[in-house]
């Protein structure tokens, strides 16, 4: 089987090790270096977990977890930091409330903690779901690890656009925001978003806040002394290519939220990094057949990174005929 790849974020790096491991033959096309920071996928840290409180996303997520640890296999690199989520705010917040009867209903194990701890604030009257199986991984080494098991797996590598398939084989689209202008139908709308690297110490869980911005945060990489907390909203409208200049209300509502949450984050900003979402209505992924030889696979809605080991897997069993997207309706425009 002949794959052309287009995209080399982590989807497209997942799909072309999975492929190609499977035996394909696979040319992977970036017109950008490997660690450009135009897209998605760049960066530092990236939240990972086995479990939504939606059964939908929890059933992708029971193998999705653990697929990560067959990257790891793949590529004999540690990758997930599991320290736990907790998702967090007044305990009466009708999230938490749906959380629990999601996880309850997805029989998914979690405890109800109303103490903070030294580095995580939990304010009077505040309560955190926690589940264990949840953690961050470097979103740097996780796609410089992929890309690697692609190239031991034979994958060809050209710096170059694809804008048609080759004469022979599939396509396969995974070009993140750049699907929105490619296939304007699907109704894709593209948003600047900014992780803030703020001075201050956090050990322990990953968190998300129950709050109409949800900002969320991790603890300090090793050897870094800056903890990074974002705001999971859609930012404003954007194209990839456009301009990346932090917003200073967003900068500055995501360092209130840090110093709210953190006792030992002063609040202080030391750097503002840029990515892009590219947001669906229902938050789901787009994942269908244009025609029969080109795929297109925006794994879209802020929250794909997580699922790119499942999303290698899932996508090489479509082209290979071992999944049928007509039972996926959840994925389809
Ligand atoms: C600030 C931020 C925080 C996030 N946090 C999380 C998180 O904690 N957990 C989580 O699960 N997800 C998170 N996400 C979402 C996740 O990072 C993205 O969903 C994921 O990285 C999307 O990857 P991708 O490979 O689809 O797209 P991208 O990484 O954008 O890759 C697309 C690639 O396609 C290339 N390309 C474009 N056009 C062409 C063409 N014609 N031919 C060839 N190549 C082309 C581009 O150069 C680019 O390299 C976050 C996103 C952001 C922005």
């Amino acid at each position: 089987m002949q794959v052309s790849i287009a995209g080399a974020g982590i989807t497209g790096r997942c799909v072309a090790a999975t492929l190609a491991r499977r035996g394909a033959d696979v040319t992977l096309y970036d017109p950008r270096p490997s660690d450009h920071t135009e897209g998605s996928s760049h960066g530092r840290s990236r939240i990972v977990r086995q479990a939504y409180p939606e059964p939908f996303w929890t059933k992708i997520l029971a193998e999705g977890y653990d697929d990560w640890r067959v990257l790891e296999q793949w590529a004999d690199e540690a990758l997930v930091n599991e320290v736990g989520l907790w998702y967090l705010g007044p305990a009466d917040h009708e999230e938490l409330a749906t959380g629990r009867e999601g996880l309850d209903a997805c029989g998914v194990a979690y405890d109800w903690v109303t103490t903070g701890t030294d580095t995580l604030r939990l304010h009077p009257g505040e309560a955190a779901i926690t589940t264990p199986r949840a953690g961050w991984v470097n979103a740097d080494q996780a796609r410089a690890a992929a890309l690697r098991v692609a190239q031991v797996a034979g994958v060809r590598e050209v710096r170059a656009h694809l804008d048609q398939p080759a004469p022979e084989g599939c396509a396969v689209w995974t070009v993140g925001p750049w699907i929105a202008a490619k296939l304007p139908q699907l109704g894709l709308r593209v948003t600047r978003q900014w992780a803030v690297y703020l001075r201050g110490h956090h050990e322990g869980p990953v968190w998300i806040e129950a709050a109409d911005d949800h900002p969320y945060g991790f603890p300090n990489e090793p050897g870094e002394a800056t903890v990074k907390v974002a705001l999971h909203s859609p930012g404003p409208d954007t194209t990839p290519g456009s301009a990346r200049e932090p917003d200073p209300t967003i900068v500055a509502r995501t360092a209130e939220a840090a110093r709210h949450r953190l006792p030992q984050c002063t609040g202080e900003v030391v750097d503002v990094v840029p990515c892009l979402y590219t947001n669906a209505k229902d938050d789901a992924f787009r994942i269908f057949w244009l025609n029969e030889r080109e795929l297109v696979v925006a794994a879209c809605s802020g929250h794909a990174f997580k699922f790119g080991p499942w999303l290698g897997r899932f996508v090489a069993d479509v082209l290979q005929g071992h999944e049928d997207l007509a039972n996926w309706p959840e994925f389809q425009p």
